[in-house]
């Protein structure tokens, strides 16, 4: 399959895969990789001594050290590309497999709708999901290849930075169903344009059969265009349905507990094989208000509850009832907590979000800010990277929304975060309120005597993108 030779053992199985020989585990491939800094074939031995019945290693490095034993009962494999084969692998495995397959694409949230899709199907189905974020052209072959046989569902994230990446990994894939959370403007440096964005993640509704199913967010503007034009069942789900009248709807949003929130859902009827053309209002009044269920989500702001939607329209789609549903969001761990809560001085509460920042992003995370802390509010802002031409745009647009908001402070830290403050300052905000630094020092200091001045009891909003270092902010305000 992969056109390797294959030397010692040709009758040796193996399962799952590893690319770190001390990770391996009895029975395993190990796949030797060339990285940036380190060479998978200086570990070979490492790899066999944890038990990797087979080792895949390139052809070229090989040839350029010393034999290589093969021990007994083991065989190693001789390919071209390493990454290659296990490519090919991961694709032959997936057909094997029989499993359905979810794939997630967008903007925002991808790991964050991944995890409760996982929460989600775990109530029915055994699912398979990859790891964190590996969602490129190695963790996801990786994911696949360590999906277990008996995997009936596998959940699978794919990020992209450029047009024909999302269709790569789907030829690997071949995702029956394709969830598209949101087209925001992340990546503009490498593709350009809102519409090459588009369809760079269309890539993956165009790789579904024809019995394969979109799910939308109604709350879109680019899905909802480009559904327009697509012949696959789409199911949309939604708030308000901005641009689409959603097929679930998220309703009655209330904070729960310190960061999370409660909502209820109110689902249409599924049409079999048409558009789901039953209005909403029907449905609505069919169900009745109160036996609409309701979640208890672990996590704050509307952005979550868009994703935790996305999730249960998975379900619906592979018959995992709402209230089963309901009852795994309630209950799930996110693989990475992405919003940090801490004390800070004065009796403050800091939400550092320091992972990674655009313009959708930073105005989910506003939103938090603004209904967790009300009228004592201070957002630290810094720079937003990989934008491209629409990096003046979107900072600026950050900071209309700061003052839309209603925040009462803002500090910007870096020369390009100034335009967040124009922006607020453009929408009301006053002069007095916003404070603009070059660095982060500056900004702790006037952050401590903010926060000395205003009430006790104030909200903070951390967040940039990781280059700025912003857990330094946080380190810094961080009481005890
Ligand atoms: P990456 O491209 O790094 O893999 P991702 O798409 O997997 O990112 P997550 O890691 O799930 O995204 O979330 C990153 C941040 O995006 C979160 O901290 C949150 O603030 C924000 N976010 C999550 N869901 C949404 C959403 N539906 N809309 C806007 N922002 C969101
Ligand atoms: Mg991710």
């Amino acid at each position: 399959m992969v056109r390797g030779e294959l030397t010692g053992d040709s009758q040796v199985r193996a399962s799952g895969c590893c690319i770190d020989s001390r990770g391996v585990k009895a029975g395993e491939i190990f796949f030797a990789l060339v990285g940036e800094r380190t060479d998978g074939h200086d570990y070979i031995e490492g790899a066999w001594q944890k038990g990797a019945s087979v080792v895949i290693g390139e052809k070229e490095r090989l040839e350029h050290r010393r034999e290589v034993r093969v021990p007994e009962g083991k065989a190693l494999i001789r390919v071209e590309s390493g990454l290659a084969a296990m490519q090919t692998l991961a694709q032959a495995w997936r057909k094997e497999l029989g499993a359905k397959v979810v794939a997630i694409t967008g903007s925002n949230g991808k790991t964050t709708t991944k995890d409760m899709v996982a929460a989600v199907l775990s109530e029915k189905y055994r699912v398979h999901k990859n790891m964190e974020n590996q969602n490129n052209e190695l963790g996801l072959p990786m994911t696949i290849l360590n999906a277990p046989e008996n995997t009936e569902v596998l959940i699978l994230e794919m990020g992209m930075r450029g047009l024909g990446q999302i269709a790569f990994l789907c030829a690997i894939a071949r995702p029956d169903i394709g969830v598209i959370t949101n087209i925001g403007t992340t990546h503009m440096e490498l593709l350009g344009s809102q519409q090459a964005i588009a369809q760079a993640k269309w890539e993956l509704i165009e790789a579904l059969p024809e019995t394969g199913s979109a799910v939308l967010n109604g709350e879109d503007e680019w899905s909802v265009k480009l559904a327009g034009q697509d012949s696959h069942q789409t199911f949309f789900y939604g708030l308000e349905g901005r641009f689409h009248e959603p097929d679930l709807r998220g309703m009655n949003l209330t904070p729960f507990g310190i960061l999370g929130t409660r909502f209820q859902v109110g689902h249409r009827q599924v049409g079999h094989g048409d558009r789901c053309a039953v209005p909403f209002a029907e449905v609505a009044a069919e169900v009745g208000q109160k036996t609409c269920p309701h979640v208890s989500l672990p996590l704050p702001g509307e952005h979550n509850v868009l994703d935790a939607l996305a999730a249960l329209s998975v379900g619906i789609l592979l018959d995992v009832s709402l209230e089963e549903g309901c009852r795994g969001l309630a209950a799930m761990e996110l693989s990475r907590m992405r919003l940090e809560l801490h004390q800070g001085p004065e009796g403050s509460t800091l939400i550092s979000d320091v992972y990674n920042a655009n313009p959708t992003s930073m105005k989910a995370s506003l939103q938090v800010l603004k209904e967790r802390g009300g009228a004592s509010t201070l957002a630290i802002l810094g720079e937003m990277y990989e934008l491209g031409e629409a990096s003046r745009e979107g900072h600026y647009e950050v900071g209309q929304t700061v003052a839309e908001l209603g925040i009462s402070e803002l500090i910007t830290v870096g020369p390009l975060a100034e335009e967040i403050a124009c922006g607020a300052l453009e929408k009301g905000l006053s002069p007095q309120r916003i404070h603009s630094f070059p660095d982060r020092e500056g900004a702790i200091k006037k952050a401590q005597e903010l926060l000395a001045d205003l009430n006790q009891g104030t909200w903070v909003l951390i967040k940039a993108s990781r280059g700025m270092k912003m857990e330094e902010v946080t380190r810094a305000l961080h009481k005890g």
